[in-house]
């Protein structure tokens, strides 16, 4: 059993019970209550709000931090554990003691008293704030040496996605209820993924205010966004690899389709800083772990070329667009760990030009086209383009990725001097200039847009940009962003599941979400 659990961070025994309400109303099974950040705390103080938070009918985890484990006022040691003893006689579910408080004589003697006359648990916690422990294992089993009935948790803060592996691996190993997690933006999967490897708890906040550590999760979002209901130990996981995620709206869209189709998948941001070398190990730490179970993944910058190379060099499938266009923006994990790697950005900027220039593809021959920008977008477009036999010309901030690019699809190049002087039929916005917050640029003047032109932005977030505002007004058919995200998220949909995914259910995400 996994307990969704909102610590309670109130400063009040009335703000105390107005969150624990809030908590129970949000779906919480249970409440942390962090009695170090009650002001002028003392036992009768706590009986009288604990009383009240019992009356709410909500299980209890009762804490009383200590300063140097992150509590938020410094009581002394003797009031700390006077609390916790009388939560384990007044009827708390769980007491939280300091591992390195539990191993001085007086604090586990009284405790030990305490608990014999009560059915509340022990749990043990030890807190790492700058970094991962040395030896996790030693920690977790020097907690069940102290007392072996004991719940362990152990939490430190992770400095890169591959130090999660640990807890996933301690949590795996267990033979008994334990709490391992991860604080942090990196560990952030160890908070989401906390039902599925069996947490005995998994902390979500109320909201940012009330969050008690680095990374924690709202609620809300754990339960409408992560599917927190329908998590079980089978859940396959996905997720968005690469810096940064946390803009990303791939989760939103990739888990409302598996809740619509109803399947046991769960889709995360995974940020996963460093070069090819962090990639790699990234890899491997999932590939050595199959009871992890992951389906897959979507990649983003910077990862798109270490992913292909990633694949070639395990003997994995790489499709023939995505060797051809460099890049990798999605990994199925299938039968027998085998690693397949696509393009679907290829798919997705073609389908979004044709679908709504209601032509199809053989229509685009001879077309004269002026990409801008010379990146892993602007290679998947040109791919798509030439392929199509569409007349090519990139324009590009630095020219010499231009003049590579283009030396590579046999199509032109131009420096972006020339840009206001451009002739195309149509116009593909291949860089970032004007996307959020740099929402006033736009790569071209407007005076170069033409009632007779297509123009397309693969900038998605804002939907309608500078440039397809302009566009318009100069009478231009235009083509947002967001229709090459949907095409290329479908795409990747099949890939991970098989499955068609409801393309409705994708659009109304992304309409609501921007
Ligand atoms: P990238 O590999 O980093 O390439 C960025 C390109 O933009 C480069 O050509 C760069 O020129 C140019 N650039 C950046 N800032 C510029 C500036 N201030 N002035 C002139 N040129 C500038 O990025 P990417 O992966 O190709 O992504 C590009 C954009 O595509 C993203 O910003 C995103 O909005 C969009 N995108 C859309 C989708 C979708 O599904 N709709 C998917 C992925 C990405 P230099 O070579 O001179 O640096």
């Amino acid at each position: 059993m996994t307990y969704l659990t909102v610590p309670i961070s109130a400063s009040t025994p009335d703000e105390a019970l107005s969150q624990a309400s809030a908590a129970k109303d949000a779906g919480a099974q249970m409440v942390e209550l962090r009695t170090d950040y009650l002001e002028n705390l003392t036992v009768d103080m706590f009986d009288d709000m604990f009383a009240r938070v019992l009356r709410a009918g909500i299980k209890t985890i009762v804490t009383c931090r200590d300063s140097s484990e992150g509590g938020q006022n410094d009581y002394p040691r003797k009031l700390r554990i006077q609390i916790l003893a009388r939560a384990a006689h007044t009827g708390a579910d769980f007491v939280d003691c300091e591992y390195a408080n539990f191993t001085k004589p007086d604090v586990s003697k009284f405790l030990k008293d305490a608990l014999e006359s009560s059915k509340t648990r022990l749990i043990l916690s030890a807190h790492n704030f700058k970094t991962p422990f040395k030896d996790i294992e030693a920690v977790y089993d020097g907690m069940l040496m102290a007392y072996p009935d004991a719940v362990p948790k152990v939490v430190y803060t992770a400095k890169h996605v591959n130090d999660c592996f640990a807890a996933f691996g301690l949590l795996h190993r267990k033979d008994r209820d334990a709490i391992v997690l991860a604080m942090g933006e990196h560990g952030l999967i160890t908070r989401i993924l906390a039902k599925k490897f069996g947490s005995l708890v998994c902390f979500a906040c109320l909201d940012e205010k009330t969050a008690t550590a680095p990374g924690q999760v709202s609620i809300a979002q754990m339960k409408n966004l992560y599917r927190y209901d329908s998590m079980n130990s089978k859940t396959q996981v996905f997720g968005i690899i690469g810096s940064p995620v946390s803009h990303s709206k791939s989760p939103a869209i990739h888990n409302a389709c598996f809740g619509a189709c109803n399947m046991n998948r769960v889709y995360v941001p995974i940020l996963l800083k460093g070069d090819r070398l962090e990639f790699n190990r990234f890899m491997e730490n999932v590939k050595d772990r199959h009871w992890l179970n992951f389906g897959g993944f979507s990649v983003t910058i910077p990862h798109k070329e270490n992913a292909l190379a990633y694949t070639n060099h395990i003997g994995g499938f790489a499709e023939e667009q995505a060797s051809k266009i460099a890049a990798v923006n999605t990994l199925a994990i299938g039968f027998n760990d085998r690693l397949s790697a696509y393009n679907t950005d290829y798919a997705g900027a073609m389908d979004a030009l044709v679908k709504t220039m209601g032509i199809d593809k053989a229509q685009l021959e001879h077309k004269p086209v002026a990409v801008i920008g010379a990146g892993g977008v602007s290679r998947a477009v040109v791919a798509g383009l030439t392929d199509a036999g569409a007349k090519v010309t990139i324009y590009n901030r630095t020219l010499s990725r231009a003049k590579k690019l283009a030396s590579e699809f046999a199509c032109h190049h131009a420096s972006m001097d020339d840009i206001a002087s451009l002739d195309a039929e149509i116009i593909v916005n291949c860089t970032s200039i004007g996307m959020y917050p740099d929402v006033n640029s736009s790569p071209l003047p407007a005076s170069v847009l033409k009632k007779t032109m297509v123009v397309f932005d693969t900038v998605y977030n804002p939907a309608e940009t500078l440039l397809l505002k302009q566009a318009k007004k100069a009478g231009a058919k235009t083509v947002p962003g967001v229709e090459m995200f949907i095409y290329q998220a479908m795409e990747q949909f099949t890939h991970f599941t098989g499955e068609k995914a409801d393309e409705s259910i994708m659009r109304g995400v992304i309409k609501d979400s921007l």
